[in-house]
């Protein structure tokens, strides 16, 4: 559905993405994973059209995307999670989840959607007039979620969804993330929380220095010693 294919990625003069290419099949849970600063949001960022890639291409569908505005990615169906959430703390919930929606027209296939949030996440349903900003932090990255929701992404693209969460909290929301997989959407996950990712992805990426260094399915990649050394801290 979405493919990567040698793209190179930089910041001004420094070079973050080094020929990097991967795939994302329709229906699949695939995880890039890696440590600190090894490219993993600059990856999200060149499909997203927030940063262009230097060299390469990036097809969904077979159809080139890494020269459109971010804006029209986001209405071909690709939908960013940002890392450390970014909902709006100074409106309500209500209001960050209709800014995701901020693009549609259709007002019943909407609060179908907004239906369909409330049921992942009930606590957001109560909340659903308290101020983004008062949520603990566990609620803002499922409003994040809900929030890119009720944009009816095609491919969900999460950025370290567990940052900063405890360990029951990430549980629930990886779950969420399953579940959301289940009913149709395609998700690409980055994650420094290689377990926990690998556990529900069905294939994954392992990035070193803005290059990919590991591919294969999550089973192999879990069992794998390099893997286990290096990320899963066995
Ligand atoms: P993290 O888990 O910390 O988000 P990451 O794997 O997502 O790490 P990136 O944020 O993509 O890594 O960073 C990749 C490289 O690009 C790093 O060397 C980082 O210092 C560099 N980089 C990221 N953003 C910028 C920027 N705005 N300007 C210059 N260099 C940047």
């Amino acid at each position: 559905m979405l493919e990567l294919r040698n793209v190179d990625t930089y910041y001004g003069t420094i070079q973050a993405l080094h020929d990097v290419s991967l795939t994302i099949g329709k229906g699949e849970i695939v995880t890039l994973i890696g440590a600190n600063g090894a490219g993993k949001s600059t990856t999200l960022m060149t499909i997203c059209g927030i940063n262009r890639p230097r060299h390469g291409e990036i097809l969904l569908e077979g159809k080139p995307i890494h020269r459109l505005t971010s804006d029209a990615v986001v209405r071909h169906g690709i939908i960013q999670v940002p890392e450390g959430r970014l909902i709006f703390p100074d409106m309500t919930v209500q209001e960050n989840l209709d800014l995701g929606a901020f693009l549609r027209k259709d007002a019943v296939g909407i609060q179908t959607d907004l239906d369909y949030v409330f049921s992942l996440f009930p606590i957001l349903a109560e909340r659903r007039r308290q101020l983004g900003g008062t949520l603990s932090g566990g609620e803002q990255q499922m409003l994040a979620i809900s929030r890119a929701l009720m944009a009816r992404p095609r491919i969900l693209l999460l950025d370290e969804p567990s940052l900063g969460l405890a360990p029951i909290i990430i549980s629930q929301i990886f779950s969420i993330i399953r579940k959301v997989n289940e009913d149709g959407v395609t998700v690409f996950l980055v994650e420094q929380n290689a377990n926990q990712a690998l556990r529900i992805a069905d294939r994954g990426y392992v990035m070193e220095n803005g290059r990919v260094v590991m591919a294969d399915t999550a089973q192999k990649l879990l069992e794998s010693q390099q893997v286990r050394k290096a990320y899963l801290g066995m």
